[in-house]
């Protein structure tokens, strides 16, 4: 590597705030750019490796996905012509179990979202003790421009490509950004058909998130925004605040911002401002989380514009709502400097997988803001998804209150883990819920080793 190489990957490093100066980032490659998503997620990883002295093996292996896999193939539009469409999924560890992880439909797809967004899997399966390791996929493709019958055909192409890579035993996809239940039934029902010649058991199981109809969980829809006002019940009074009077703001309103501001409603907050990609909306007075969630589902352009029980609002109107708690639930790197500066709330819980960057955190931070970062405020989802591949493979159906305590026992014990990992290393609560994961993935690589 020349000089000037090695200078960058320090310069990096130094400024996307980590303590490290790690040979790995030189060992595997990884782009010497500290705005770059994959470097700020393993960046992170490393930093809480230092602290914990994680063997040098197990950061090498983390640092990079097991498998990249990356799939075009063709699909016949309704108007007759043909379209290459752009598919990936990584399969990032599988050190705990088969590799697990949502697929995003959206036409801004990389594969260094994917990446990342792979890796960040691993960290939660382990932080939550789910039998997991971590995965993540997504089309380049979006899906509000296409008809029902086109996605369909893009769903069941894309399973056919990847379908030899996945399986109810070895990597099962999930819903993300863009993707539905109903997605979901035609990519396990494609995938049971082509199944069927291998004698595959329980084929439905390869993907979860599907309708409660076809083998999903009750509970799964709202599974992530449940996890994240559990994980907030959880640690709201060490902040010296309580959901009831609480008020909040929901960045993205979509399946985790609009379960989460309707359940912490449901607790007695009060949400004041809302966004997605339509545009931003604030009452002071309150905005009915649920009445919201309705006006969008029911809206056309699927958004909370025009909604008629609040004003429209500027972004820095949105951004410095003087609140309890912002949730940002939306896409990843929305809270930079620009917008840390501008939060005035006590706690940002993260919906979103890496909302905050590693400046946006560290301004948020010396302003006195907490962070819960998602690998722990998001678990929800993905530990629902374990309940209904459990229901699956056991022929069983659980009521949703069943779903509900299991879940809550869950997403308090990661939270305690968490909070543990903040005492013993005095560091912040992203850094402490990566050390608990890593903690849990060391163990089992030390138990395990390495073939051959
Ligand atoms: P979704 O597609 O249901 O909602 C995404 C929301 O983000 C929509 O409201 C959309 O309008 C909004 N949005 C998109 N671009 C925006 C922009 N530029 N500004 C403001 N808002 C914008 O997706 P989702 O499933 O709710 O996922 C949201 C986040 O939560 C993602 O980071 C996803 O990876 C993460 N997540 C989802 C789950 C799950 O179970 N669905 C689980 C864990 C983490």
């Amino acid at each position: 590597m020349s000089t000037a190489t090695a200078s960058s990957h320090a310069n990096a490093s130094k400024s996307s705030g980590q303590v490290f100066n790690s040979p790995i980032v030189q060992e595997v490659g990884l782009p010497a750019d500290p705005d770059n998503l994959y470097f700020q997620t393993v960046a992170t990883m490393l930093h809480a490796a230092e602290l914990m002295n994680l063997p040098k093996h197990v950061q090498l292996i983390l640092a990079q996905p097991k498998n990249e896999i990356m799939v075009h193939f063709p699909v016949q539009m309704d108007n007759g012509e043909w379209q290459l469409i752009k598919g990936y999924r990584v399969q990032h560890n599988n050190a705990l179990g088969p590799f697990k992880g949502g697929l995003r439909f959206h036409h801004e797809v990389h594969l260094d979202d994917v990446k990342s967004l792979a890796f960040l899997m691993t960290m939660k399966c382990s932080l939550a003790q789910l039998p997991y390791g971590g995965g993540k996929g997504g089309i380049r493709v979006n899906p509000r421009a296409h008809s029902n019958a086109e996605m369909e055909r893009i769903v069941r192409r894309f399973t056919t490509a990847i379908a030899h890579m996945i399986g109810p035993d070895y990597d099962i996809p999930a819903p993300d950004v863009g993707s539905t239940a109903q997605h979901m039934a035609w990519m396990a029902d494609t995938y049971s058909f082509l199944a069927e010649v291998g004698g595959v058991q329980n084929p439905h199981a390869v993907i979860t998130g599907k309708p409660v109809e076809y083998g999903g969980s009750k509970g799964r829809e709202k599974a992530t925004g449940q996890g994240l006002v559990d994980v907030l019940a959880e640690m709201l009074p060490e902040l010296g605040l309580q959901a009831k009077g609480a008020t909040f703001v929901t960045l993205g309103y979509g399946n985790v911002g609009s379960w989460a501001a309707r359940l912490f409603q449901d607790m007695g907050a009060k949400q004041i401002a809302a966004s997605d990609h339509t545009g931003f909306i604030r009452n002071d007075k309150g905005i009915d989380a649920h009445d919201l969630a309705h006006y969008v589902a029911n809206n056309p352009k699927g958004g909370v514009a025009g909604y008629p029980k609040a004003d429209a609002c500027s972004k820095e109107d949105f951004y410095s709502a003087k609140v309890d708690v912002f949730i940002p639930a939306a896409l990843e790197q929305m809270i930079k400097e620009p917008e840390a500066k501008l939060i005035n709330a006590k706690v940002v819980v993260e919906g979103a997988n890496a909302p905050t960057t590693p400046a946006g955190e560290r301004l948020l931070l010396s302003r006195g803001i907490e962070v819960i970062p998602a690998i722990l405020a998001n678990a929800g989802g993905v530990t629902v998804s374990y309940f209904e591949w459990v229901q699956n493979k056991t022929f069983s159906s659980w009521e949703a209150e069943e779903v509900d305590r299991k879940l809550n026992i869950a997403m308090v014990s990661a939270a305690k883990r968490t909070r543990q990992a903040k005492q013993k290393y005095k560091c912040d609560l992203r850094t402490a819920a990566y050390i608990a994961a890593l903690d849990n993935i060391a163990k089992v690589y030390a138990i395990r080793g390495i073939f051959p």
